[in-house]
């Protein structure tokens, strides 16, 4: 993950020599501590507060800025641009909100040793490509992950609590032919926990507006999203294609969850401003010097985790724009 981590720092380093940092200008704070580390920019050539403490784009677009890029989250890209009056509000900006619900499995009795709690996170195993699509009329896909912690999670986390009580009902359940303590720890050990972050259809119907900004400026977020209607049928398919594969095991549907951690869409990427507020280049329709950089660029889901996509989108723009960027000197 480290090495990674520096591949990716290097390359930010090696796009924000091309900038010269001549004039080009970014929102995220992440993003300016990756350049500064490695392309030793003058602190005051990066504006940290887009708004300049106004909490708007007006002020660092009108001359300030060759270049913009707003890159402060799925969110707060959003709604930066929205409480920004001198920025065009295209008719799709704040729609299509996308986040990944999850739907998770427990699975029990599956005559392995399913390890849980191994792992130093709650996530050691991803499996992808069997759900690239739940079905031929359900084009949606699924992205596993092995939650093998959370049966190590300590009492009170909703799931390590109703599948312990799961454990205990079915060790009860299997008489005393064998002490209770070894009954439970057997089951225990062949329980697994999979989790399913599923891809949902962008929706304009699915919004994220502005609910009212704090004293210190903060604008608090008012998102309008509903379950899918087909996230139902994926719940059913799933849990019956795992009883099938595993048919002496015992699948249930622990839950469905939505989340708050991957916001996607409501600036989306579209040929025309009739339908998305970017192009193909992250260009903002119908202004000049303005780039947005979020996953809230991206005009649908998948159900793969997006941040490798939005760093492969980062690498392309420093791409674009370096040799838009005049010399200084
Ligand atoms: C709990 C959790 C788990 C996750 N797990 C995964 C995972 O396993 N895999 C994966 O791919 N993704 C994961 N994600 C998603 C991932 O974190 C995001 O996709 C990624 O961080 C988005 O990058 P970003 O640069 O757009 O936004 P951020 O990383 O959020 O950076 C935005 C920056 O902008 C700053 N900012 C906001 N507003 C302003 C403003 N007005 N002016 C100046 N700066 C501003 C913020 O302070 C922040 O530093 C996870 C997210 C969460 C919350």
């Amino acid at each position: 993950m480290s090495a990674h981590h520096d591949v990716v720092r290097r390359e930010f380093a090696r796009q924000a020599d091309g900038f010269g940092h001549r004039g080009s200008f970014f929102a995220a704070a992440s993003t300016a501590d990756w350049i500064d580390d490695g392309a030793r920019l003058a602190a005051d050539e990066i504006v940290l507060d887009a708004g300049g403490g106004a909490g708007d784009l007006s002020r660092a677009l009108a001359g300030r800025a060759r270049q913009f890029v707003v890159a402060c989250n799925g969110v707060d890209s959003c709604l930066l641009l929205q409480r920004s009056p001198d920025v065009p509000k295209p008719a799709s900006l704040g729609k299509y909100f996308m986040d990944h619900s999850i739907i998770q499995l427990g699975i029990y009795d599956t005559g392995i040793d399913a390890k849980p709690g191994y792992g130093d996170s709650a996530q050691t195993g991803m499996l992808v490509p069997f759900f690239e699509q739940v079905a031929p009329e359900l084009p949606v896909s699924m992205l596993a992950e092995i939650q093998s912690g959370s049966l190590s999670e300590v009492g009170g986390a909703l799931m390590r609590d109703i599948m312990l009580r799961d454990v205990l009902e079915q060790a009860v359940a299997a008489g005393d032919a064998v002490p209770l303590r070894r009954r439970v720890r057997e089951i225990w050990r062949s329980t697994l926990d999979l989790w399913f972050l599923v891809e949902p259809q962008p929706d304009p119907s699915h919004t994220l507006s502005i609910d009212r900004i704090e004293a210190s400026g903060q604008a608090i977020p008012k998102v309008a999203i509903e379950y899918p209607a087909y996230f139902a049928d994926c719940v059913e398919r799933l849990t019956g294609f795992v009883q099938r594969h595993a048919p002496r095991a015992r699948v249930k549907h622990l839950g469905s969850i939505p989340t708050a951690f991957h916001w996607l869409g409501t600036t989306r990427m579209s040929t025309s401003p009739a339908d998305g507020c970017v192009d193909s280049a992250l260009r903002y329709h119908d202004l000049e010097n303005l780039y947005v950089l979020s996953t809230s660029v991206f005009p649908s889901a998948s159900s793969a985790n997006p941040t490798l996509t939005l760093a492969a989108l980062a690498l392309r723009l420093g791409d674009h724009l370096a040799p838009a960027v005049p010399a200084r000197h």
